[in-house]
């Protein structure tokens, strides 16, 4: 027979109404529907956000990074880390419980799912309870269907964000793009259908480290146990302790954690426990037990917003981000590098002059038009300059001899000059030098 809860202990999460679900309901929707849509966007005839893997581009807000970008997007991600710690110093697990996407399809996919098509906790254990039979059947075949309809939808919308929507959903993308869509649309499945609050307590390597980047002064969801203890059953009861044993605090929770017994690893912060109780107080006329506070509060302290660690982290934050605007407002996209051409430093001509070779590659770095490069060579006054002009196509490179020569006796041994490459928006120079035989061996 086939059980559908074995060898997992199976949550079934109550269904909950509450302000923080309508705030959730809110976000949710305008999160999916930044997944949906800033696929398609645009700023400056590029797109908003995307990382084109062949051709190694990442593309961001109007900005283009390529792989000469490296030290940009390591940047890029200390500021996403930084972030992270510092609103996590500040907000605790803010990112799990509103942003994190796992949260956001479990609560307004899954869950909205497994109500409308198997109904509520209560109604699902016993049927799940029970033996095979086809009412059970069809509606475990209609979930699953759903799921795995949506969990497609989701890696189109994921995919879009690597190879371009327009072909992927009109059937012209790759077999690789597609593969990885099957792919992403297997794992979200198994996760929605299986797999769930394991992840957040197995494999996510954010949940296990940030015990470490919170302390008594971070928001958490906690229960009030000044207010709740000890605890009773019954309206009766509620004289004491405000806490009447409803159990309805830990039947909304998608962790299977009861919040009563302290701060756990495993909450994350979704605030489902907050709605449930905020309704079974507001009907004996209390403040909910269970809210966002701190430990700090919650022992009759007062919170420190501003530490040691949100400055340290604030300041790095601030720091990084300004170089990384630096550096994108001062990206010059000519890249060059000068080598003297394999053989002798020098070479004489029959009158007498010195010639020099180099070997010039330029690489255009600009990830989107093509430009024309002259070059020229600055500091030798005397110089003739045999060297042919280019175009160079988007992130394309191109090696070119450079000759500089030199009438008799112009120069003594090194001199330093300097090889200037401009093109309709950037220069970029590159320091070199001149051989020449000694004067006194060349008189001699
Ligand atoms: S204890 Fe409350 S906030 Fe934490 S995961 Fe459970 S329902 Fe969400
Ligand atoms: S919902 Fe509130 S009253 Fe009910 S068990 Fe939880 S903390 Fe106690």
């Amino acid at each position: 027979m086939i059980q559908f809860n074995a060898g997992r202990n199976w949550i079934y999460a109550k269904r909950v109404e509450g302000r923080f679900q309508r705030l959730h309901r809110a976000s949710g929707f305008v999160l999916l529907a930044i997944l949906a849509v800033a696929p398609w966007l645009s700023v400056g005839g590029q797109p908003v956000l995307r990382a084109d893997l062949p051709a190694r581009r990442l593309f961001l807000l109007g900005t283009v990074f390529t792989p000469s970008d490296g030290f940009n997007l390591v940047l890029l991600g200390l500021i996403a880390a930084f972030a992270l710690f510092f609103f996590t110093s500040l907000l605790g697990r803010l990112w799990c419980g509103w942003f994190c996407p796992q949260t956001v399809f479990l609560e307004e996919f899954v869950r909205r799912i497994e109500l409308w098509v198997e109904g509520d906790r209560r109604v699902r254990m016993q049927r799940d309870a029970g033996p095979m039979s086809f009412d059970k059947a069809w509606r475990k075949g209609v979930k699953w269907s759903l799921f795995a309809a949506l969990a497609v939808l989701v890696a189109m919308a994921v995919m879009s964000f690597f190879s371009g929507p327009r072909e992927l959903w009109t059937g012209e993308g790759g077999l690789v793009e597609y593969t990885m869509v099957g792919l992403i649309s297997l794992g979200l499945f198994l996760d929605w259908a299986w797999f769930r609050e394991q992840l957040c307590i197995y494999l996510c390597p954010y949940a296990r480290f940030q015990g470490a980047l919170t302390d008594d002064h971070s928001l958490v969801v906690s229960y009030d146990v000044a207010h709740g203890e000890p605890r009773g059953k019954g309206r009766a009861a509620a004289q004491e302790g405000h806490c009447i044993q409803c159990n309805k605090c830990v039947d909304v929770c998608p962790q299977g954690i009861d919040i009563r017994d302290g701060f756990q690893l495993e909450c994350i912060n979704c605030s489902r426990c907050i709605d449930a109780c905020e309704d079974v107080m507001a009907h004996l006329g209390k403040p909910s037990l269970i809210r966002y506070s701190t430990v700090a509060e919650d022992e009759g302290r007062r919170t420190r917003w501003i530490r040691g660690r949100t400055i340290s982290y604030s300041a790095l934050l601030l720091g990084l981000s300004g170089l990384l605007v630096y550096r994108v407002v001062t990206h010059n996209p000519i890249e060059v590098t000068v080598n003297r051409a394999p053989g002798t430093l020098f070479q004489q001509d029959a009158d007498g002059s010195v010639r020099n070779t180099y070997l010039v590659h330029i690489k255009n770095n600009d990830a989107v038009e093509a430009h024309d490069y002259a070059l020229s060579v600055v500091g030798l006054d005397e110089a003739e300059v045999i060297v042919s002009d280019l175009s160079l196509e988007p992130l394309a490179a191109q090696t070119v001899p450079l000759i500089v020569r030199l009438p008799p006796g112009a120069v003594d041994r090194t001199t330093p000059f300097t090889v200037q490459i401009v093109n309709e928006t950037h220069q970029r120079t590159v320091d070199a030098t001149f051989k020449a035989p000694h004067r006194a061996q060349e008189e001699g």
